[in-house]
């Protein structure tokens, strides 16, 4: 079923009773061609292109939840292509040229909103910081923009600029980066796979791996063996523990991530912001909620909850940043587990093991990488080369040295 706007007054005026469900829900069957494990926004977008733009067919999404019940439903939504070096930048461009054409290609209302983001220069160092971050981005053709302290005086005037100890010198800003609405992302790809003729399981844990001659031959999950030869792990917070089925240590971490939201309030804050002297950024959602976030919660863990601390340490960076925030009551908060590498960048490669692939590493940023995420790692398993935009994505790169040292923000995770 196609969604339009003809159809939505058509079920309108029959009372919504034509509304097929938007995905199938098939037992699983005991063999397929290319079995995705995590039924994320990453493996759903693999699933998806690997039909649609790579042709291939007997594909199963294995989900041990329901799809979206980890970090692609509990993010802050926000996208953008903001990053410093040549092995990071084109991909997240290639991603955000994507959401840009993903709603269309998916026929579903993702929400995809380009509001802008602005990123807080207290001091004359971070100025410079994000005059290298900006230019660099132009040298990729990538839009990115300065601002002086009157021009952010003037867009954001609720900021605190009396704050002597956090002074505000300016601003760096991409006017395409934005929001997205999460859970849309994940039905979205969901049904637009499942049309493909992807069988999306949920409901199914992947317990462990077959494998034979250093290949592998099936997944043991808890509704029983299925069999295959091209296995991908997209399972973020879990790549860890999905990863030593194999009998693979990863150079990971997972640690708690929490998101916030506010009650309803009318417009106030036009895009995104992020301080510069901590580490708090905020948007607001089509219904007024204020959404915002901050560190990780400081320990290894895979619990999807958090602690209160960085309860206190979000809040007192917003307070610090606009003091207005303190009057707004929160609404909703969770956590979820985040991946952490230990240079900052994703991984989207082989592994020893035959048939065996990993898309891993997404740290605090994967969100807005979901859709060019999808598309490497669809490639990788169709062609079992990399994407040229995901080159450096490398899993030995720990091993050689050969570092992409760049953070969202939190790119140490020894450190918290
Ligand atoms: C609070 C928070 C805020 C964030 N904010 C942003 C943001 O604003 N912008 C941004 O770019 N990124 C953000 N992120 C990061 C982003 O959400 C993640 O990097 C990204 O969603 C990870 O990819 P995914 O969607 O595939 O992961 P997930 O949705 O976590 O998918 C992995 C799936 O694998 C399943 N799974 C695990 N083990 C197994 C198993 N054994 N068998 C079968 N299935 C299994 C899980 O149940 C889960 O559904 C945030 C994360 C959090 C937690």
């Amino acid at each position: 079923m196609r969604y339009s706007a003809l159809k939505v007054l058509k079920e309108a005026l029959k009372g919504h009773t034509g509304w097929g469900p938007a995905w199938r829900n098939p037992d699983p069957k005991p063999v397929y061609d290319y079995v995705i494990v995590g039924g994320g926004g990453h493996g759903l977008a693999t699933a998806y292109y690997l039909a649609k733009t790579y042709g291939r067919a007997g594909i199963a999404v294995l989900e041990k939840g329901w799809i979206g019940g980890g970090n692609a439903g509990r993010n802050t939504t926000l996208i953008r292509s903001n990053y410093l070096l040549d092995a990071n930048e084109p991909f997240y461009e290639f991603s955000m040229k994507l959401w840009e054409g993903l709603e269309q290609d998916l026929n579903y209302n993702a929400m995809v909103s380009q509001r802008g983001n602005l990123y807080l220069a207290h001091s004359d160092s971070q100025r410079d910081v994000q005059r290298l971050r900006a230019n660099s981005m132009r040298l990729h053709g990538v839009d990115s923009e300065l601002l002086d302290l009157d021009q952010v005086r003037k867009r954001l005037p609720f900021l605190d600029f009396a704050n002597a100890r956090f002074p505000i010198k300016g601003a760096f800003g991409q006017p395409r980066a934005g929001t997205v609405r999460h859970d849309a992302v994940v039905w979205g790809y969901g049904r637009a796979a499942d049309r493909q003729g992807v069988d999306i399981i949920q409901n199914c844990e992947v317990t462990g791996f077959r494998i034979v001659n250093g290949a592998i031959s099936g997944v043991e999950t808890s509704r029983g063996f299925i069999a295959t030869k091209t296995v991908g792990v997209a399972v973020a917070g879990s790549s860890s523990r999905v990863m030593a089925y194999a009998g693979m240590r990863l150079p990971l971490e997972s640690h708690v991530l929490q998101a916030f939201v506010s009650e309803g309030l009318k417009p106030i804050i036009p895009g995104i912001i992020i301080f510069g002297a901590g580490h708090f950024y905020i948007s607001q959602s089509d219904k007024g909620g204020l959404v915002f976030g901050g560190d990780l919660d400081g320990y290894n863990s895979y619990a999807q909850r958090g602690n209160l601390p960085v309860v206190e340490d979000v809040c007192e960076a917003g307070m610090a940043m606009m003091p207005m925030i303190g009057r707004a009551r929160v609404l909703r908060m969770w956590g979820g587990i985040v991946d952490m590498s230990m240079d900052g960048s994703p991984i989207i490669d082989r592994t020893d093991i035959g048939g065996l692939f990993l898309n891993g590493g997404w740290c605090y940023g994967g969100f807005k990488a979901t859709p060019a995420s999808g598309m490497c790692f669809a490639h990788l398993l169709a062609t079992n080369n990399p994407h040229k935009v995901a080159t450096a994505y490398r899993l030995d790169r720990f091993q050689k040295g050969l570092m992409i040292d760049e953070e969202g923000t939190g790119n140490q995770p020894n450190l918290h």
